[in-house]
């Protein structure tokens, strides 16, 4: 019988292991798909410490997916073998709840998690619903995709929902994983993108990746910095520190937004500005498999790259604890040689 190496977490804060299991075969509709490389995201945690209720272990981690379809099950339409694919957090839907008939299909009642709820991309196959697979672009490598499956997703798909417009002020707050991704797609969009992050040693970098205008949160009051320049029509905030998001509020423009996708615990809102000027302080959940194939899309026309740290499969625990330790520049990549 075939096998394949994965690395699973057995139980809820346990290690990862890295053991051999027979190649599993598709059921209907699903695909198995042949993985090449897999991003080591911060929510990956979720598995490796048991952070949701109910997971089932041994537990294989990882959705943000390269890779290329390797066997199609009954009933898929529209996947064949040999498409070179991706699969991200979001792990497919149902299409008939409530939720999915209005369209929403991130809010599936039966919705599935890439690495969550069904085994995901690190190891070298991976079996997931056609509904979660996204097509990669022919030339894109997957180590480079992987992490626009997340990351990039997140930031893009925020983005380009946010109402912001071609010129209007748009400010990324945090320039880690998701916010050096946001300032390039910001910069890609048309708008007049301003960097905030902490100290002035990432302003060559902002600059870098596209932003006009560059704030030290430190030595500067964010929120008089971006009035200065009119109030951000949108804040992206990526940082994971509520303090670092309640501080910039006050930059917000008229009718302007603060749109959170970093994983902070809470934050501190100022409520008459809010109303006095039509505000607004919004989640943005990542994106669904279409999403996910725009993002890619969009970042091969448009030069957006995300900054990377390879390891082979077997560094599987010094790649997960070099994301966690938040020293990688800028996000954890496994390949599977
Ligand atoms: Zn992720
Ligand atoms: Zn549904």
């Amino acid at each position: 019988m075939a096998v394949m190496r994965v690395a699973q977490v057995p139980r809820p804060k346990g290690p990862f292991e890295i053991i051999e299991r027979p190649i599993p075969e598709p059921g209907a509709g699903s695909v198995r798909i042949k993985v090449h490389a897999c991003g080591v995201c911060h929510s990956d945690s979720v598995t490796k410490e048991g952070l949701f209720p109910g997971i089932q272990y041994p537990r294989v981690p990882g959705h943000e997916v390269a890779g290329v379809i390797d066997a199609v099950g009954p009933g898929v339409a529209g996947w064949e073998p040999g498409q070179r694919v991706g699969v991200g957090w979001n792990g497919g839907y149902c299409g008939y709840c409530d939720h999915c008939r209005r369209g929403a299909f991130f809010a599936c009642v039966r919705g599935q998690t890439t690495g969550v709820t069904f085994d995901g991309g690190y190891g070298e196959y991976l079996i997931a619903p056609a509904s979660a697979v996204a097509l990669m672009p022919a030339d894109l490598p997957p180590v480079e995709a992987a992490p626009l499956m997340c990351a990039g997703l997140t930031t893009f798909n925020a983005l380009r929902n946010s109402g912001a417009r071609p010129g209007d002020v748009v400010a990324v707050l945090g320039l880690g994983g998701l916010g050096h991704l946001g300032v390039q797609y910001a910069a890609k969009m048309g708008f007049h993108t301003v960097g905030i992050a902490r100290g002035m040693d990432k302003e060559p970098l902002a600059r870098k990746l596209g932003a006009a205008a560059y704030i030290d949160s430190q030595a500067q009051d964010p929120a008089a910095e971006l009035l200065k320049l009119g109030g951000a029509k949108v804040i992206l905030a990526t940082a994971t520190s509520g303090e670092a998001m309640s501080a910039v509020q006050g930059g917000l423009a008229v009718n302007g937004t603060l749109l959170v996708v970093g994983a902070a615990e809470s934050m501190q809102v100022s409520l008459i500005p809010l109303f006095m000027g039509c505000r607004s302080v919004k989640g943005w959940y990542s994106g669904t498999s279409i999403d996910s194939q725009d993002t890619l899309a969009f970042s091969v026309r448009t030069g957006v790259r995300s900054m990377n740290e390879t390891y082979p499969l077997e560094r599987v625990s010094e790649a997960y604890d070099r994301m966690t330790s938040g020293k990688a520049r800028f996000r954890v990549v496994l390949t599977m040689g």
